[in-house]
């Protein structure tokens, strides 16, 4: 038989998780032929989110935990998740019933038929604002811009990896993650699904914009390196422009003998290259800042405990 880990993130989620708890067992009651085992990777809650998981553990046999030794977010939990995973493919989902359970027959299906990433794209998505549908929209096409593999459009985290796409994953060791680009990063057989994001069905989303901005930036900066490519463009035209201009400034003074009008032109060029120099200055700061984390080469989390055993970090 067939053995699915079902990978769930979950950060102060006590008030979800009994909903959750009761509509997954229930979905994975109805699904015959597959082992699953549903795998909580507890992100350092604190609240009473561990004390369930482990409640739920002492009932149904199918219920494994990670409990990280912090908070370390998302990201890191996930692959901590993959970490723990023994099964023959994965499904990641989030604690708060936004990605649908119902959803899970129709992955398996094309998981079986072949497909190693069958990913869940959102159609809809409920109580979300205006403002996060709309800059993620514009987020979507910047990160497609800048980078030659293609991105999943509405796409997060809920989908369903085999085996293959695990071990690949769990390759990648880089500290600032960002799962979406990891995931189309290593490729292989692809296959979309639609559904229809629901809002949270308990507690309170852990995002903010501050967090938002900052992925933003990590997917950007993780995926490809082409905004330092940015001084190249920018540096050469303008380069060009103001040595053609000194020429004509030299040239006309010496042919009709004009004093040059220096003050304005002098102002006007150091506005405009400290504004260049500040910006990439930024950019390559980014960059820095991520070797500088790459290079301590630091685990990416500490695990206190897994299914009831106190991890020792021998
Ligand atoms: N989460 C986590 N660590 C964090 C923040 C969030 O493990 O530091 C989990 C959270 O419990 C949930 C999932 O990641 O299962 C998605 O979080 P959330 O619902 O807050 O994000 P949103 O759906 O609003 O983007
Ligand atoms: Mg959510």
């Amino acid at each position: 038989m067939k053995k699915i880990n079902i990978i769930i993130p979950a950060y102060n989620e006590e008030e979800s998780l009994p909903f959750l708890y009761e509509r997954l067992t229930k979905l994975i009651n109805s699904i015959e032929n597959y082992e699953f085992e549903i795998l909580f990777v507890n992100d350092g809650s604190k609240d009473k989110t561990l004390e369930l998981i482990k409640d739920y553990r002492k009932k149904d046999n199918r219920i494994s935990y990670v409990n990280l030794s912090r908070n370390f977010g998302k990201e890191i939990a996930m692959i901590a998740g993959l970490d723990y995973a023994k099964g023959d493919a994965v499904i990641f989902m989030d604690a708060d019933l936004q990605d649908s359970p119902e959803l899970l027959p129709e992955l398996i299906k094309y998981w079986e038929e072949g497909y190693d990433d069958v990913y869940a794209k959102r159609r809809t998505r409920d109580g979300e604002t205006f403002f996060k549908k709309f800059t993620s929209k514009m987020y979507y096409k910047l990160l497609q811009k800048l980078t030659n593999i293609e991105i999943q459009k509405d796409t997060g985290d809920f989908r369903l990896l085999d085996k293959r796409c695990v071990n690949a994953i769990k390759k990648l060791r880089e500290s600032q993650r960002c799962s979406k680009s990891i995931f189309s990063w290593i490729g292989y057989k692809k296959k979309e699904v639609l559904f229809d994001r629901e809002a949270r069905v308990a507690g309170k989303t852990k995002w903010n914009y501050k967090k938002l901005v900052d992925l933003a930036i990590d997917g950007i900066t993780s995926f490809t390196t082409s905004p330092l490519r940015i001084s190249t463009y920018i540096s050469m035209p303008t380069f060009l422009t103001l040595f053609i201009y000194f020429i004509y400034v030299i040239v006309k003074s010496f042919a009709i003998n004009e004093p040059i009008q220096a003050f304005q032109a002098i102002i006007l060029i150091n506005l405009f290259f400290f504004g260049i120099i500040i910006l990439l200055i930024g950019i390559i700061g980014e960059y820095l800042g991520r070797i500088f984390n790459e290079t301590k080469n630091r685990p990416l989390y500490f695990v206190d405990e897994y299914n009831d055993t106190k991890e020792t970090n021998e």
